[in-house]
């Protein structure tokens, strides 16, 4: 049985002061052991969010890390500074990264396999641009991303894999992909580890849906069958996020 995973991605958002006021409104109510709940925030509010949510079940990851393990990389942060943060998962891949900061998929992957070196778990994104969903390119997208991605990680290792399956149309655009639609695209994600892998990875690894999730439609979402939970952007600024954790 797979445990549901809720990943919050606050994105550039939110200073101390604001985390501070966020946690303290929602912390009780999403310290839920049945469901892994992670908060990826930005480097600066790491600390503090863990202070916050010491004695919690909730677990707190980064939203980017360098796979570099040090040094001439002005503004870059290694694996080795997340983990002395306690930093336990790490979002890899993010379609902003790959669109805005011209991340690729030979980059996405040393950042996985650095991730992983360091037992940090790694939450892959992956998905299409509406363009892409429009030429019915999607299925083909995200094997060729997720081919790429998982070059060289153990079978071992891939169990450890978060990924997270989002269409680049529906983030932030509060445009939701329909649960179907969703469902179609993370169960053929489960076939296509499946094929890298074999019948125990792909039965084992999570498959989360991110895309203007809310609060309303995340029940219906969370219900499929190959989708394991959320990575939430927006919704996770706010106390709708409760909802969404116990949705
Ligand atoms: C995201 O950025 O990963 C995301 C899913 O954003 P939103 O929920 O705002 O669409």
């Amino acid at each position: 049985m797979r445990k549901k995973v809720v990943a919050a991605n606050w994105k550039m958002n939110l200073t101390i002061e604001e985390s501070i006021e966020l946690l303290q409104k929602i912390k009780n109510h999403i310290n839920i052991d049945t469901k892994e709940v992670v908060l990826c925030v930005p480097f600066t509010n790491i600390y503090t969010c863990k202070e916050e949510t010491k004695n919690t079940n909730i677990h707190i990851g980064a939203e980017n890390l360098y796979f570099e393990e040090k040094g001439a990389y002005t503004g870059e942060i290694s694996s080795s500074m997340l983990l002395s943060l306690g930093v336990e998962y790490v979002i890899i891949g993010h379609s902003e990264r790959r669109q805005i900061f011209n991340e690729n998929d030979e980059m996405i992957n040393k950042k996985v396999l650095k991730a992983l070196s360091k037992n940090i778990y790694p939450i892959l994104c992956c998905g299409e641009t509406l363009e892409q969903r429009e030429k019915n390119e999607t299925l083909s997208i995200i094997k060729n991303q997720l081919s790429k991605d998982l070059i060289n990680v153990t079978k071992e290792d891939a169990m450890k894999i978060i990924i997270a399956y989002e269409p680049i149309w529906a983030i932030g655009t509060g445009k939701t992909a329909t649960s179907s639609q969703a469902e179609e695209v993370c169960k053929y994600t489960r076939e296509i580890i499946k094929e890298l892998y074999d019948k125990e990875v792909s039965e084992n690894v999570r498959i989360l849906y991110g895309g203007s999730v809310k609060a309303s439609n995340a029940k219906e979402i969370f219900a499929k069958e190959n989708i394991d939970g959320g990575l939430i952007g927006g919704a996770s600024l706010t106390e709708e996020f409760i909802d969404i954790v116990k949705a």
